[in-house]
């Protein structure tokens, strides 16, 4: 399967919900994130710039199964 034939979500800000972060595939096994805002930072596995508001979103990772 081609990269641009996977099944895709687009992780928005949760800060100002314009900004797109990432896409991560949905297939085959959804990924389960948590975004954390600059204040819960320190749950966060992964950290990406938005690049609307210019803050740091911070990523934990979990598996839905
Ligand atoms: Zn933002």
């Amino acid at each position: 399967m081609r990269a641009d034939q996977i099944p895709r979500r687009v992780i928005r800000c949760p800060l100002c919900s314009k900004g797109r972060l990432a896409d991560v595939a949905d297939y085959p096994d959804p990924l389960k994130m948590t975004l954390y805002g600059p204040q819960q930072a320190d749950r966060a596995q992964m950290f990406l710039k938005c690049p609307k508001c210019g803050q740091q979103i911070g990523i934990f990772f979990g598996r839905t199964r």
